[in-house]
Formats: C-alpha cells, sequence, structure tokens
C-alpha cells in the first residue's frame, strides 16, 4: 500500500488559475507531477500561472476562456483534449462575488453570479465527462463555499451559486460514478485572496472570532485538500463536501 501522491502522466484543467485559490491549487496539482491546462478570463493573469507551472519542469498551457460561454467552454475542452492527449483533472475554480443586501440586488449582479459560479461549473464538467466517459476515469473538484452551506446575509446570489454547485456536485457523482469519474467539492471558509483583501479589516476580525483555529486561510490550505481529491488517496471517495474553513462550520 502506498501512500504517496504522484499525478506524472496526469492532465489536470483548473478554472480561474491565474491568482489566488486557482494559481495555488495549479501549482500544488504540478508539484505533484501534473501538467496544467490554465483557463482564465484575461489571458495575462494566465501567463503567469503558466511561467510558474513550467519552472516546476511541468507542462503547461494557458487557454483564455469565460467559463460562464458553454459553446467556449467545450471549443476550449476539445483544444486541451488534442493539447495533452487526455484530460484527467477539472477543477472548477473560477468564481466571483458581487455582494449587496438582497432587497437592493439587481436582476444583473444576481445573473452573473450564477452564470460565472454555478453555469461555469455545469459547462466545464458537461464537456470534461464526455472525455473522461470515454477514457472511463476523471476527478472532478467543484471550488463551492462554507456559505453555500450556512447562507451570508449579502451574498444571497453568492450562497445560492455555491449551494447549487453542491448539488451539482452530487447529481454528477451519483451520474458519472459507474464509469470511473470522481466528483467532490471543496468549500473553503475565509482564505486570504484578491476576493477577501476588499473586506474591512473590521469585518475580517469578527470573521477571525469565528473560526476556532484562530487565523485565516491561505491559498495553500485549499490546494491540499484538492490534491488529496485528485489523487489516489481519495479512490472511495465521490459526492462529498470537504469543508477547509479552520472549524468555522461544524
Ligand atoms: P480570485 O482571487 O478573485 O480569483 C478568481 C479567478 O477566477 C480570477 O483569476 C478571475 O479572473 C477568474 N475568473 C473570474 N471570472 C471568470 C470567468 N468568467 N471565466 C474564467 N475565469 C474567471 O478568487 P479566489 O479567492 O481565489 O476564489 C477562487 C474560488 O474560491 C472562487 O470560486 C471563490 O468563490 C472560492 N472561494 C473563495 C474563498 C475566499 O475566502 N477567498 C472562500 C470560499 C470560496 P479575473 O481577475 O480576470 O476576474
Amino acid at each position: 500500500m502506498s501512500y504517496t501522491i504522484d499525478l506524472h502522466g496526469k492532465a489536470a484543467l483548473v478554472t480561474g488559475a491565474g491568482r489566488g485559490i486557482g494559481q495555488s491549487i495549479a501549482l500544488a496539482l504540478a508539484e505533484a507531477g501534473a501538467d496544467i491546462a490554465v483557463a482564465e478570463i484575461k489571458a495575462e493573469l494566465a501567463a503567469d500561472t503558466v511561467a510558474q507551472v513550467a519552472a516546476l519542469g511541468r507542462s503547461a498551457k494557458a487557454y483564455a476562456v469565460d467559463v460562464s460561454d458553454f459553446t467556449a467552454v467545450h471549443a476550449m475542452l476539445d483544444v486541451v483534449h488534442k493539447d495533452f492527449g487526455h484530460l484527467d483533472i477539472v477543477v472548477n475554480n473560477a468564481g466571483i462575488t458581487k455582494d449587496t443586501l438582497l432587497v437592493r440586488m439587481g436582476e444583473e449582479d444576481w445573473d452573473a453570479v450564477l452564470r460565472i459560479n454555478l453555469k461555469g461549473a455545469f459547462n466545464c464538467i458537461h464537456g470534461a465527462a464526455k472525455i473522461m466517459m470515454k477514457q472511463r476515469s476523471g476527478r472532478i473538484v467543484n471550488i463551492a463555499s462554507i456559505i453555500g452551506l450556512i447562507g451570508n446575509a449579502g451574498q444571497a446570489n453568492y450562497a445560492a451559486s455555491k449551494a447549487g454547485l453542491i448539488g451539482l456536485t452530487k447529481s454528477a457523482a451519483k451520474e458519472l460514478a459507474s464509469r470511473g469519474i470522481n466528483v467532490n467539492a471543496i468549500a473553503p471558509g475565509f482564505i486570504q485572496t484578491k476576493m477577501t483583501d476588499v473586506l474591512t479589516d473590521e469585518l475580517k476580525q469578527a470573521m477571525m472570532n469565528l473560526i476556532p483555529q484562530k487565523t485565516l486561510g491561505l491559498p495553500a490550505d485549499v490546494a491540499k485538500a484538492a490534491v488529496f481529491l485528485c489523487s489516489d488517496l481519495s479512490n472511495y471517495i465521490t459526492g462529498q463536501v470537504l469543508v477547509v474553513d479552520g472549524g468555522m462550520v461544524m
């Protein structure tokens, strides 16, 4: 029995991998041996991750794509499949927030968050599952949020998108299990990235008070969980939500 993680020979697509949690996941998968398809809405962000993956000695290629565009995502997946010859891992990480109280929330803010956070993951799973079903193997990891589990004032759109992503994860896991494809979600708590930098120090302190481990999370904390869910160590785990939050939600 081996307890080592070795992703050599695997091709992994990570969306929103230009910075923050997505970049950290891409680099952690590359450190474990995987070659990386970096999907980003902004090409210049993707280039930085590609350079860092290359510095680790792995192959990497950038794909400029808006994950909410069904046709563009499918076209990208075709190219990724051709470039790498196979597709073993997909991490649906791209996500946005547009926070405001429910009664002040405009239709556009609702639609944008659902389109990118939820439909974006559907688009990638829809395209990737076809490739993985033929391979009879694959790993899909969806980056949800504890907000999808507990809700949050000012984040009705975000909470709905992440709760939806958890439902999508479980349904896809049930549909794809017999084809050797594991589908899981990670629900991070408060992680230090550009997404959370915008919050006031007061709010950050209030969050900290709710975290039993008394420290904010780092992108690498989420990346380690993602590598585990993409490895052989999690072969018998599917349809689960792994909470990475320093104990905030239990
Ligand atoms: P981030 O720093 O804002 O990074 C998100 C990345 O996704 C950015 O590079 C962004 O590119 C890209 N992106 C946005 N819209 C896209 C689209 N339509 N198509 C392709 N790429 C797109 O956020 P993060 O904090 O690393 O969060 C990553 C994921 O973790 C998100 O799903 C988020 O909801 C989730 N999460 C984060 C936290 C946290 O505390 N940070 C907690 C729980 C869950 P642009 O810069 O060009 O927009």
